[in-house]
């Protein structure tokens, strides 16, 4: 097996200029996380609010932590402190309630809107007409401790490459469509995070500027 430094270097030589790689991290012990680090990566993502807190305790201060996970409501005040951009936004609850622990908090936190466009009833994300409905009516001045960076997705776990394709395809248009809209307006709307480690050549084809990649870097994890 290649070396965790080795597995960054490949993948980031084949990156194009723009792309941004998220290292997903979860369920790897701090010592994985060191390896990357010292191979030059900075961007690290993470599905579990305690387990991000924990390693960015131990971890160096140039780390961007990025929660890719289901966010619970009751875990948003644990992350504030530490996350730099939140990709699993997924209701108009938690975008209220990130920005009111944000304020709180006397933070800013830059977030992504979860698109739900897989078959599968397991992902969670808005619609894509609740997302538009969303963005058409945005006001900023109701969430003033969040700004929208961009759009999150995941595409269908399948084998069939045409569906994948599809909704990569999908997730770019809502991404084009919402950059026109109050949602996307403040200029900070720019990222585009889709594919992983078995899709994310079919995400940079369709417009993906953000790739979160864990088991071609870490290797499997251990649940
Ligand atoms: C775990 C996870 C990934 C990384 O998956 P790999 O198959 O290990 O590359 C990417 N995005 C999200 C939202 C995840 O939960």
């Amino acid at each position: 097996m290649n070396s965790i430094a080795e597995n960054i270097a490949a993948l980031q030589s084949g990156l194009p200029v723009g792309v941004t790689l998220v290292a997903v991290s979860k369920f790897h012990p701090v010592e994985a996380l060191i390896q990357a680090y010292d191979a030059g990566q900075r961007h690290f993502g993470e599905s579990r609010a305690a387990e991000m807190v924990e390693k960015a305790k131990s971890l160096p201060k140039d780390i961007h932590w990025h929660f890719i996970g289901h966010l619970q409501t009751n875990k948003v005040r644990q992350i504030v402190p530490y996350v730099s951009l939140i990709h699993s936004i997924d209701s108009v609850r938690l975008l209220k309630l990130v920005s009111d622990e944000a304020c709180r908090a006397g933070r800013v936190i830059d977030v992504l809107l979860q698109a739900h466009v897989a078959d599968e009833d397991t992902k969670t994300g808005f619609m894509p007409d609740e997302l538009l409905q969303l963005a058409a009516g945005y006001d900023n001045a109701v969430f003033p401790g969040v700004r929208i960076c961009g759009i999150m997705g995941m595409a269908t776990n399948t084998d069939n490459e045409e569906r994948i394709v599809a909704d990569f395809k999908l997730l770019k248009k809502l991404f084009d469509h919402v950059r026109n809209t109050p949602a996307g307006a403040d200029g900070r709307f720019s990222v585009l995070s889709m594919g992983m480690s078995h899709d994310y050549p079919m995400a940079l084809q369709c417009g993906a500027n953000m790739v979160r990649i864990g088991s071609m870097i870490f290797g499997e994890r251990q649940y």
